[in-house]
């Protein structure tokens, strides 16, 4: 039999030798029965991992940690967080390993992560473990997001480990193989500031710059500009969820990764009618992580990163304060400059619409939007057809279609591009009813409509014919949609 471990890649410990202070050595819970249910073939490609040896029994093992690649040193990872803006000094991976950094076939490093892998020393009254659905429901939307280019973490696979979980009913266990660019956190920081060590805090950023952010290292101030790029990442990846009709649902500062990746998909969801108030997560109770909070939260949690920094900003306090309120200044601009350059591209519209002619224009648009109840993505992609004048199907989406025809009136006088909006506006999402559907299939053993879905989602700019029920908004009778966090 080929040992799949000594054939393919080499891990590196680099996060578990350099940080033991962050890094608890630890091992995978042993599954009595691992079911590979998704492995995503290109990514181990990318990984340089071949998908036929990762089907074996001996690469499933390796997919969940039961089986140790050379080189790799599993460690939980120490974190602290504000959570619902409640602060925890630890919080930490309870239920979830670093298996170890990966060169990629790019030259990349990349981490390669278990979640659901067993309880370690931070899983508190957790159980460690994760169910088939929820790991599915991460590998099918941050595949997504992939594929409509926003930062993500990726999904390598998705194990069944033949363990039966209880929440609230008993469920079938799954670990899930993700990829990251690290698992760096606002969160990490944190932790390094909380317990007064500034020689971790400093040995973490520059580990991170190294990572993500090399050009900071020839700067005159390499933490400053450390701090301005991750402001910057995050103006940008927010606004691309904020475009796309995106909620994370756990904007905590733990679920914010230093990377500018999109990461822990829990409770998240996609927009089908435009709320700026919606919120999917059972435990948001007072909507904190709404769709419209996004960019304020991400902004209050880029403070949060600042309080950490702050030894690192200027051995003078206030000088530091100072250094990290005028970074701190750039959030906003940048999200705003990000947001409205993606809503023209949504719009078809070039150089010549501009600020002062396409902001109200967006606007209005979002107000009549929102008055309507029109579904936010089956519009953008419908407006694509109404530029050259063809009005009756986004027409058909409005309750009251003069108020639309006034609106649209002004935007055709921009003369917009119809094939340029057709590649920035998706016609396949990973709409709430669709993945319910996949994963209450999944769960019950028929990988059908799950498979289905992934194949839809990796193309979300070509309609194809006969793939319409993709494409549709959920039935009148899929009702308010909830989803929650007993992952
Ligand atoms: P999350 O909101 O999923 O990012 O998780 C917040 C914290 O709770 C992290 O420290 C997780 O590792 C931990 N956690 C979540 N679910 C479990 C579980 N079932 N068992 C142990 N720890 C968990
Ligand atoms: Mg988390």
């Amino acid at each position: 039999m080929r040992a799949v471990a000594e054939t393919t890649l080499t891990f590196e410990g680099r996060f578990a030798s350099e940080f033991e202070e962050l890094a608890v050595p630890w091992k995978a819970a042993e599954a009595p029965d691992p079911q590979l249910l998704a492995l995503n073939e290109g990514m181990a490609l990318e990984l340089g991992l071949n998908p036929a040896d990762l089907r074996t029994p001996e690469g499933i093992r390796l997919l969940i940690g039961n089986l140790i690649p050379k080189g790799a040193t599993p460690v939980a990872q120490a974190y602290a967080g504000h959570q619902f803006g409640g602060y925890s000094p630890i919080l930490g991976d309870g239920r979830a390993l670093l298996l170890g950094e990966v060169t990629d076939v790019n030259g990349r490093l990349r981490d390669v992560h278990l979640k659901g892998s067993g309880r370690t020393p931070f899983a508190r009254a957790g159980d460690g473990f994760a169910v088939v659905g929820p790991m599915l429901r991460e590998y099918l939307v941050s595949e997504s997001m992939h594929a409509m280019g926003i930062p993500t973490t990726r999904s390598l696979a998705v194990v069944g480990t033949g363990q039966p979980v209880r929440r609230e009913t008993m469920l079938p266990g799954a670990v899930l193989t993700r990829v990251a660019d690290s698992h760096l956190r606002v969160g990490s920081f944190q932790f390094a500031r909380v317990n007064g060590d500034t020689e971790l805090l400093r040995r973490l950023a520059d580990h991170a710059i190294s990572r993500h952010y090399p050009a900071a290292a020839a700067a005159p101030q390499p933490y400053v500009a450390f701090f301005d790029a991750v402001i910057a990442a995050q103006a940008s990846l927010v606004a691309r969820w904020m475009l796309v009709g995106f909620v994370h649902g756990v904007m905590n500062t733990d679920n914010m990764a230093i990377s500018g990746e999109t990461i822990d998909y829990g409770p998240c969801a996609f927009m089908d009618a435009f709320n700026p108030g919606a919120v999917y997560s059972s435990i948001d109770e007072g909507g904190r992580y709404a769709y419209a909070n996004q960019p304020l939260i991400a902004e209050w949690n880029l403070t949060r990163l600042a309080e950490a920094l702050l030894p690192l900003l200027h051995e003078d306090q206030e000088q530091a304060v100072a250094l990290a309120v005028e970074s701190l200044g750039a959030f906003r601009t940048q999200y705003s400059a990000a947001w409205l350059s993606g809503m023209k591209a949504k719009l078809g519209l070039g150089a010549g619409a501009t600020e002062d002619i396409a902001a109200p224009l967006a606007d209005d648009l979002l107000a009549l939007l929102q008055q309507g109840e029109v579904d936010y993505t089956s519009f953008f992609r419908g407006l694509g057809s109404a530029a050259g004048g063809a009005t009756a199907t986004v027409r058909a989406l409005f309750v009251d279609p003069e108020a639309f025809e006034a609106w649209a009136e002004r935007w055709r006088a921009l003369m917009p591009d119809a094939e340029a909006m057709d590649r920035v506006n998706p016609v396949y999402i990973p709409r709430n009813h669709l993945v319910e559907e996949a994963l209450a299939a999944a769960t019950a053993g028929d990988l059908g409509p799950f498979n289905r879905l992934v194949d839809v989602l990796a193309d979300p700019y070509t309609e194809r014919p006969g793939q319409e029920r993709y494409a549709a908004p959920a039935p009148d009778d899929f009702g308010s949609y909830r989803t929650f966090c007993g992952t």
